[in-house]
């Protein structure tokens, strides 16, 4: 009845179970809480049920946060090698799938079912749906309210996740403790999200929904929190706007108000201006239209509606004048627009922003000013890119505080 544990995980996701099993399996005494019906439905939709769980370049350089030196530690001590390890351990089958991205080959349940054998190896007790109610620090011990009783810890080990996808059960409770006591909280933005727009220029690509191609974009700002970025991936145009690979990693820096920038003519292989030039100023091409010129270029579809957008629609080439021209190239070359904002946490994969790194010592996770409280996973203000980087961060900021716990 008054045992006291030597960590109490609150969260029971990614991070917080792979943090637990660890510990465990160190000799520590550990309790984790979650107030979810089932555990690991991330993990279950990540990566279209596959999880790409993570990805064999990951580095420093694929995360944002307003301290990029941040992740050093945590990734030189578990890097991405290492948790592949522990899957070819369980024998869980995989494939590389694009630019190091690992998925399972079956199912992403693999990875929970293994996250729950390394808790069951280390004794650690699971207790959920549990509601914590209040956490505090009293004479040296942490006590956690539950509706379900008191318990009471050496440490508490912050590992709610991040804000996307409400309806499994994203809270900001992380947020909400770090901020009772006195830690930093840089704005949490949804991230990794789609894109919506209101623009005019936008309207008749709405009817090509559906299409995906390879582009180059570009968004942020040196000045921006975040810097500025280039990506060379597919977009899917929407129904609600552009998403996509390219364009969810361009989300993640856009800053509201600003345009990002599309080169259109990204595909593998086609250097943009010189193809553009060099099809636009072929003397065979005077008598086509202007759609089946932009065609030699681009998808048919996208070509049509480009051609539309500037009243060309079914002009033949040799009558477009050198201005319209040169209007025509800066639209699919250097596409500049203004996202009306983002389809928000319902569709964001990952959250920008959490507990400032600052309040937090990078080899252990824990608050500096706090003995005892952790915060680990996505509540951190540390976000990957896309391809499986945000799982490496919470295996690997799940590693350093099981070492320290
Ligand atoms: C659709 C989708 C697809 C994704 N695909 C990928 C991918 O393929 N690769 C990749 O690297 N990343 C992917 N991500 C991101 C990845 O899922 C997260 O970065 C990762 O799960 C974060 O781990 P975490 O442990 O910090 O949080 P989570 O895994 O979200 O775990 C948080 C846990 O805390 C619990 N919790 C929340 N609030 C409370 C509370 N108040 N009290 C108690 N418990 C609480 C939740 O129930 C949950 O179990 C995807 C995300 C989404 C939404």
């Amino acid at each position: 009845m008054n045992k006291i544990w030597d960590a109490i995980i609150i969260g029971g996701g990614a991070a917080g179970l792979f943090c637990a099993g660890i510990a465990g399996q160190r000799n520590k005494k550990i309790l984790v809480l979650d107030h979810a019906e089932v555990l690991g439905e991330k993990i279950r939709i990540s990566g279209g049920g596959r999880c790409n769980f993570t990805n064999l370049n990951t580095s420093p350089s694929h995360f944002l946060s307003l301290n990029p030196h941040f992740v050093k530690s945590a990734l030189a001590r578990y890097p991405s090698s290492a948790f592949i390890k522990l899957v070819q351990s369980y024998r869980i089958a995989y494939h590389e799938k694009h630019q190091g991205q690992l998925f399972c080959d079956e199912s992403a349940k693999q990875i929970i079912d293994m996250l729950f054998s390394e808790c069951a190896k280390g004794n650690v007790l699971i207790r959920h749906p549990v509601i914590a109610e209040s956490i505090s620090h009293e004479s040296e011990q942490w006590v956690v309210k539950t509706n379900n009783g008191i318990e009471r810890s050496r440490s508490v080990v912050m590992a709610t996740g991040g804000l996307p996808v409400p309806a499994i059960g994203a809270t900001a409770y992380s947020l909400d403790i770090a901020k009772q006591f006195q830690l930093n909280v840089i704005d949490p933005r949804p991230a990794l999200v789609p894109l919506s727009f209101t623009s005019g220029e936008f309207e008749n690509l709405v009817e090509l929904a559906g299409l995906s191609l390879p582009i180059r974009i570009a968004a942020g700002s040196k000045g921006s929190r975040y810097g500025a970025c280039h990506f060379h991936e597919d977009l899917l145009l929407t129904h609600k706007g552009l998403s996509g690979p390219a364009v969810l990693q361009a989300s993640s820096y856009w800053v509201e108000g600003e345009t990002i920038q599309i080169d259109w003519l990204g595909a593998a292989g086609v250097n943009g201006d010189l193809s553009c030039d060099e099809v636009f100023n072929d003397e065979e091409n005077r008598l086509k239209s202007t759609e089946s010129i932009l065609a030699s270029v681009m998808p048919q579809r996208l070509a049509k509606a480009f051609a539309e957008q500037k009243n060309l629609l079914g002009r033949k080439w040799a009558e477009v004048s050198k201005k319209d021209r040169q209007v025509l190239k800066e639209l699919i070359s250097h596409w500049s627009v203004k996202p009306a904002g983002t389809l928000g946490w319902k569709k964001a994969e990952v959250m920008l922003g959490g507990v400032d790194t600052k309040e937090l010592d990078g080899q252990t996770m824990m608050a500096r000013n706090h003995s005892g409280l952790y915060f680990i996973g996505e509540c951190v203000d540390v976000t990957g890119h896309l391809g499986g980087h945000n799982f490496q961060w919470a295996w690997a900021s799940g590693f350093a505080c099981a070492h320290a716990l």
